[in-house]
């Protein structure tokens, strides 16, 4: 087989959450379930509140 001439069609983008192929209307992700757990994580990891330091940054 000779595929390599024409684009395949669109790989299955899988959902970084569950790992399920993603849905076109919440790509990335599968759905929008997936989608919220994501901000979610975002929102309690990546984004910090500047001036609240947690645990581990306790010299004395
Ligand atoms: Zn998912």
């Amino acid at each position: 087989m000779t595929d390599q001439a024409e684009k395949p069609q669109n790989p299955p983008r899988r959902c970084p959450i569950c790992g399920k192929p993603a849905e076109h209307a919440y790509r990335p992700f599968c759905s929008p379930r997936c989608r919220d757990v994501d901000l979610n994580r975002w929102l309690s990891g990546s984004y910090v509140v500047p001036g609240g330091e947690d645990d581990e940054a306790d010299p004395d």
